[in-house]
């Protein structure tokens, strides 16, 4: 299969004819092989206009949702980006091509050190990943120019707000555990957040001190 030329209908297809225009973002999504960071029997499928399984109950966002939030974030190459939910490692390694430095945290250590190996033999060495609860997020790298939440939260995590830059935005999904609400906050001058809501998506539930509770099995 030419994954190149499936790239690249998918930026024409799924982004560009769905109303991203910023060529940065567009760029980004054509170099960035999503074939590496999808289960090696879904390959054929991941220029499709889907999430997909990675294991743990956990997924890689639809292209249009990473193209979506990316642009969201207005990047100009300088920024440094805190992400919550590196999951696969995809979006990590959209924003690595869009931002100066990328600090991910992701609660599952086997995505983890999954997502480390691909960006890795990619080298994507301006990506940091630990492993913890993101909801917190990273006080000791902060503040951040954007912060972009990769899961659904049931409200805004107090941490996020504080740990924003003044004219740094932060996106997140709010909303339900089936659906949310794509928000996207900015900080202002005098410490106010302007907040817009961009449009309905569904993620998996954002777990931890400020997100849901993980849901007890057995
Ligand atoms: N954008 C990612 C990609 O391209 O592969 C997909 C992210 S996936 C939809 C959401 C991720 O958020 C999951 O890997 C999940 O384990 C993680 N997650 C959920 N709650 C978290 C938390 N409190 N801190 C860090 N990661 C969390």
């Amino acid at each position: 299969m030419d994954f190149s030329v499936a790239r690249r209908r998918m930026v024409e297809e799924q982004l560009r004819a769905r109303g991203v225009s910023d060529e940065r973002v567009l760029e980004a999504m054509s170099k960035v092989p999503r074939h590496l960071f999808v289960e090696p029997g879904l390959q054929s499928h991941a220029y499709s206009d889907a999430s997909l399984p990675i294991g743990d109950k956990q997924t890689i966002s639809q292209p249009y949702m990473v193209a979506a939030m990316s642009a969201a974030l207005e990047l100009r190459g300088k920024e440094r980006i805190l992400e919550i939910g590196t999951g696969s490692g995809y979006q990590s390694a959209v924003l690595s091509v869009l931002a100066n430095r990328v600090y991910s945290i992701e609660r599952i250590s086997s995505l983890a050190g999954r997502a480390r190996r691909i960006l890795d033999q990619l080298r994507m060495s301006n990506v940091n990943i630990k492993v913890g609860d993101g909801t917190i997020g990273w006080r000791d790298q902060a503040p951040f120019d954007g912060i972009l939440v990769a899961a659904g939260a049931p409200e805004v995590p107090t941490e996020y707000l504080q740990q924003l830059e003044v004219g740094g935005k932060l996106v997140l999904p709010v909303g339900d555990r089936q659906q949310q609400i794509l928000l996207r906050l900015t900080r202002l001058e005098d410490g106010s957040f302007k907040r817009e809501q961009l449009m309905g998506c569904r993620f998996v539930p954002l777990i931890g001190e400020q997100g849901w509770q993980a849901e007890l099995t057995g």
